[in-house]
């Protein structure tokens, strides 16, 4: 019996590896990836917030998954699709989880454009080789301090696409550049609606590394989307909560239908054209 478990566990040891690697299979290998390390190679203190949504509370907050207390300022001239489940708010339920992100709904297959300049690293079909399945079909982008202004790695995590985005992983790509269609796979619960879940991260570093379905930045935290688009240093949920209330008060940069950028110089925008 002892032996029969032994190679149970190393039979499904093993299946975990190939599952995880051939999860993998997409992001490793692929050509200009010079910032993908070892998950060894970059072991700290938020790692365990950043791979696992039910970590203890206290690292979650040491993470800087909390409320931010910014309040996100839309245009007046035209409709923006609006966030309503904001980043670090608590899921009641079992676990009372903290939320990574901000959710944004919007109509089916209305399209998901790049924040910023940047190259896709990751994408995940959401089956869950090895990783979560709840995020469903998810992309992430890294972004550089030239690329967005701010003088931090930014990476922005899309996700519940309705279909697996065709960008490949290594693309460059331009602000406001298609990435793929509105849905809900992976949300759980019928009655939630199609919605972007977009998460943040930040770093002083430029290295990374992919854990199942999850990107993870060496020493990287979660920020509150909205905090982007204060274009400026601080960025981190506890400077965020500890601005002035005149501070707190965000601008939304977006792009229009028609294709125009307002404000003009603003290198973030809105994930979705406002109308
Ligand atoms: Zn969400």
């Amino acid at each position: 019996m002892t032996t029969y478990h032994f190679r149970g566990r190393l039979a499904l040891t093993l299946t975990m590896l190939m599952l995880a690697s051939s999860a993998n299979a997409d992001n490793h290998g692929a050509p200009d990836m010079p910032h993908l390390v070892p998950f060894d190679a970059i072991r700290d203190q938020h790692n365990p917030a950043l791979v696992n949504p039910k970590s203890p509370d206290d690292l979650m907050i040491a993470a800087g998954l909390r409320e931010s207390t910014l309040v996100p300022v839309y245009p007046k001239a035209v409709q923006c699709y609006e966030i309503d489940h904001i980043f670090g708010e608590v899921w009641k339920g079992p676990t009372n989880t903290r939320h990574s992100g901000a959710d944004i709904p919007a109509p089916w297959d209305y399209p998901i454009h790049a924040m910023a300049d940047g190259t896709v690293i990751a994408k995940f079909d959401g089956q869950g080789g090895g990783g979560r399945t709840s995020r469903g079909i998810q992309i992430v982008l890294q972004h550089t301090p030239e690329q967005t202004g701010l003088p931090v790695w930014i990476y922005t995590l899309y996700s519940h696409f309705r279909e697996l985005p065709k960008l490949d992983v290594g693309a460059k790509v331009k602000q406001g550049d298609y990435l793929g269609p509105n849905g809900k796979t992976g949300v759980p619960g019928r009655r939630r609606e199609p919605h972007l879940h977009l998460t943040v991260n930040i770093s002083p570093e430029p290295e990374y590394a992919i854990r199942g379905s999850v990107v993870v930045p060496k020493n990287g935290v979660f920020i509150d989307p909205v905090a982007l688009f204060r274009g400026k240093l601080p960025l981190d949920t506890a400077s965020m909560q500890a601005l002035p209330e005149e501070q707190k008060q965000v601008p939304i940069a977006y792009r229009t239908t028609g294709g125009d950028i307002v404000p003009k110089n603003a290198k973030i925008i809105w994930p979705m054209d406002c109308y």
